[in-house]
């Protein structure tokens, strides 16, 4: 079910986190989705998505219904949850068309959903805000990571952990090579070269440039392995029709310490 997964305890006044990134193990969807997978655009059947979300909140210590996903657009919008603007409904909330999530909630894990893209997980545990970040090359040259970032700080966040977690490596994204060429020009890391030796993107290597970019203190922690090299995770690279895995993050309070 899990791929990584930790829980750093809350200690004094700043906050815990739970962390995870789920591969494609431990759940009910069949062939070509099997077996956790967690997205309902993807053709599985819906029970089987609901079931596989049921297990995931479980593991959490959650209801379903706590779990908060995106509507994903491969853009740059960033979504406040409703605990976290205020509005009432919390727990009906329809997923918002955007590529980040953002939560200063204790009640509530945010979920991102990808198969090659790259998923972003961020926390800064002294003012108890956390985020999860869609970065596909999409979203890589729209800034979605320098947006999630940009709302952070403008709800108080200074120190960030950050988690990247699988994606596609650039030895298995070969790309025309004007598009390499002009994710190089916004973002230099990105550059990178095939197995093949021809044009690629290396949109994690970008993403984590993006993040020591920032203005903000951020310790980056970046995940090893390419999804379309293992068979335990999704990758529409490599097999077109299939499932998505997730990113997922909830922060914890110093109050639910027993
Ligand atoms: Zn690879």
């Amino acid at each position: 079910m899990f791929t990584w997964r930790e829980r750093l305890e809350p200690t004094g006044d700043r906050f815990g986190v739970e962390w995870a990134v789920t591969d494609r193990h431990g759940g009910s969807s069949l062939e070509p989705w099997s077996s956790f997978n967690l997205a309902a655009h993807v053709g599985d059947r819906e029970d089987a998505v609901s079931t596989n979300r049921h297990r995931l909140a479980h593991e959490l210590g959650l209801r379903v219904a706590d779990l908060r996903l995106m509507d994903q657009q491969h853009g740059c919008d960033v979504a406040l949850t409703d605990a976290t603007t205020g509005a009432a409904g919390a727990s009906g909330m329809p997923a918002p068309a955007a590529d980040a999530l953002v939560t200063g909630s204790t009640e509530e894990a945010l979920v991102v959903l990808v198969a090659d893209c790259v998923p972003v997980l961020l926390v800064d545990r002294a003012e108890g805000l956390a985020a999860a970040v869609h970065a596909g090359r999409p979203g890589l040259l729209a800034g979605v990571v320098p947006a999630a970032l940009q709302a952070l700080r403008d709800l108080g966040a200074r120190r960030l952990d950050a988690l990247v977690g699988p994606s596609v490596c650039p030895r298995c994204y070969e790309v025309p090579g004007d598009l390499r060429d002009q994710a190089a020009a916004l973002v230099p890391a990105a550059a990178s070269v095939s197995w093949s030796g021809t044009p690629a993107i290396d949109v994690a290597a970008g993403v984590v440039q993006q993040l020591a970019d920032s203005d903000l203190d951020v310790t980056v922690r970046w995940l090893p392995g390419c999804t379309r090299e293992r068979e335990d995770l999704y990758s529409y690279r490599r097999d077109g029709t299939t499932g998505r895995f997730a990113g997922v993050v909830r922060l914890v309070s110093p109050e639910q310490v027993a």
